[in-house]
């Protein structure tokens, strides 16, 4: 199977302005000797030797990070804005979507009105959170005079789940468990065990606290030994303090969480939106050297990368 990230922005869409498009090209520059511009392939050894953060952009649409079943079903983790690139480029074949919604923050369903197969008749789109009032949420964004199109009026055929976080539920042979966590109007994490036994978990707008390092049952169930967490790593340590209770994650903590739970991989996720990419990739840098030489621990951690996708 494959997971792809579509929007891995926190709290805002954010794009890359020209003046760091332009430190970028200043910075390729600095770095070029005559050698390297011998032949194709010593550009492309020039290319390829260049820090990840002068060759790729991390990206600036919210939520939206996709998992494909088959050729006809995926899930789909949150409709922040990336939900919007996730639809034009959806194969025809898929004509079942389950959407698992972490919250209704702005940032987490403002790509719906923008996704494409909401105008075909042909698709069913699945709904799932433990919020009651979630046909009423998603449907109020597209109400006048906020958008011109009413829900009402969509192609798709719609389908409403509510779900409990009392037990887990299967959706095409997916085992998922939803779990309440600590954020401003609440968020929900959701477990995601495949077929193969391979476990995924989607965090993000959570607030990690130290009861959520405490062994119970209930915790060890979720988080113990995921293959792949997908977190909230917003705040660098300092900015946490500033701003404890807005529901974000420092960085430092999750690989502390990440590390307690036995997780394989963590991506860091919901990204700040004042960040430029230098500054996310030093920060993937400095969480990699706190885990791997303070905590000695085998925990693989990667930034989330708009347009990325990894083999589950
Ligand atoms: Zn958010
Ligand atoms: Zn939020």
């Amino acid at each position: 199977m494959k997971l792809k990230f579509w929007g891995v922005r926190g709290s805002i869409p954010t794009t890359m302005s020209s003046e760091n498009l332009m430190v970028k090209i200043q910075s390729i520059i600095e770095r070029v000797k005559e050698s390297d511009l011998k032949s194709q392939d010593s550009k492309q050894a020039f290319i390829m030797s260049l820090p990840e953060y002068l060759t790729s952009y991390v990206g600036g649409n919210t939520s939206c990070v996709q998992l494909a079943l088959s050729d006809e079903e995926i899930f789909v983790f949150d409709a922040g804005t990336g939900l919007r690139e996730l639809g034009k480029n959806l194969p025809k074949s898929v004509k079942k979507i389950h959407i698992f919604l972490s919250h209704f923050h702005w940032d987490h369903i403002q790509g719906f009105p923008f996704f494409d197969p909401i105008f075909n008749k042909n698709v069913e789109i699945h709904f799932y959170s433990p919020v009651e009032k979630m046909p009423e949420l998603i449907a109020a964004q597209m109400r006048g005079p906020y958008f011109p199109v009413e829900f009402t009026t969509l192609g798709a055929k719609m389908i409403f789940h509510k779900i409990s976080t009392e037990s887990s539920f299967c959706v095409s042979q997916v085992y998922v468990r939803a779990r309440e966590m600590t954020h401003p109007n609440t968020s929900y994490s959701y477990l995601f065990i495949l077929p193969d036994g391979k476990r995924i978990i989607f965090a993000t707008d959570i607030e990690i606290a130290l009861s959520d390092f405490e062994y119970t049952d209930d915790r060890k169930v979720f988080f113990e030994n995921a293959d792949i967490m997908i977190a909230d790593c917003q705040y660098l340590p300092v900015e946490y303090h500033a701003k404890e209770g807005w529901g974000h994650s420092s960085y430092c903590y999750m690989v502390d969480f990440a590390n307690h739970w036995h997780v394989k991989h963590l991506y860091m996720f919901h990204h700040e939106p004042m960040y430029d990419d230098k500054k996310l990739y030093e920060i993937r840098d400095n969480a990699r050297e706190y885990s791997k030489k303070v905590l000695k621990s085998p925990l693989k951690i990667d930034l989330a990368v708009e347009h990325q996708e990894i083999d589950v």
